[in-house]
């Protein structure tokens, strides 16, 4: 196997350093989940060596062309939009659907679930800035949602996902991820029955130092670590 070029080794010690210092004692630093989408499994299947074992795929298709190369080697993460008619493809898959934002998609998780004999991990895809376009649903909808979604015996709710606004650094994004962490916190208060919060999937290449200030649980990077994408893959 290739080794993991000294480039690499760089960035991902200078990421793992932020995360800590930013994360500052009053969180744990959050979990560095390590999104390939667009990357070979050759590139892939180095980051072993680093002690990469979570990483984040965001299209279907994608998970099954590279599945059999990656050999359970890693965890695989779902963090795109979900079409419903495509659960059946990855249900064996994943270890966690971090894109769950719409009832029709749940039911069709816990369907497919039930058949395989399993309970589906999920994070609660939501909205804090509402751009539909990026999925996840309105943060005055989560509630009900998770209500909804908590006795269907096919899928656990581990906690909550966030795409949030290209802003770049400013005020009011530091302010989304804040918000976003109360929400978080103030349902893990509640203790719906069905319901765990333990998971916060927010911060990105742009924005990790905030979302780790603010108490992300996981950080999903991939161009500050990888590199830019190829222009061949357009996301
Ligand atoms: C692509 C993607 C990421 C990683 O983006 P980078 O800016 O390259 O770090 C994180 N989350 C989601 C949902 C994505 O689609």
């Amino acid at each position: 196997m290739e080794q993991p070029s000294e480039e690499l080794k760089e960035r991902l010690a200078h990421i793992r350093f932020e995360l800590q210092s930013a994360s500052g004692g009053k969180y744990p630093p959050p979990r560095l989940i390590c999104v390939t989408k667009t990357h070979p499994v050759e590139e892939i299947l180095p980051l072993q060596q680093l002690s990469i074992r979570e990483i984040g795929e965001n299209r279907v298709q994608e998970i099954r062309e590279k599945e059999d190369s990656l050999d359970g080697k890693f965890k695989i993460h779902l963090i795109g939009r979900l079409q419903t008619n495509k659960v059946k493809y990855i249900i064996n898959s994943v270890c966690l659907i971090q894109s769950l934002d719409r009832m029709d998609l749940a039911l069709e998780i816990n369907r497919q679930a039930l058949k395989h004999n399993l309970v589906m991990p999920c994070l609660v895809q939501v909205s804090p800035a509402g751009e539909p376009q990026k999925g996840g649903i309105a943060v005055s909808e989560l509630h009900d949602f998770l209500l909804q979604i908590a006795p269907l015996p096919g899928i656990r709710v581990k906690g909550l996902m966030a795409v949030m606004p290209n802003l770049g650094p400013c005020e009011e994004l530091e302010n989304l991820f804040k918000f976003m962490r109360a929400r978080f916190d103030a349902l893990r208060d509640e203790a719906l029955p069905g319901i765990d919060m333990e998971e916060l999937s927010m911060g990105m290449s742009g924005d990790y130092l905030y979302a780790a200030r603010h108490g992300a649980t996981m950080v999903r990077i991939g161009s500050a670590l990888l590199g830019p994408r190829s222009a061949a893959h357009p996301v």
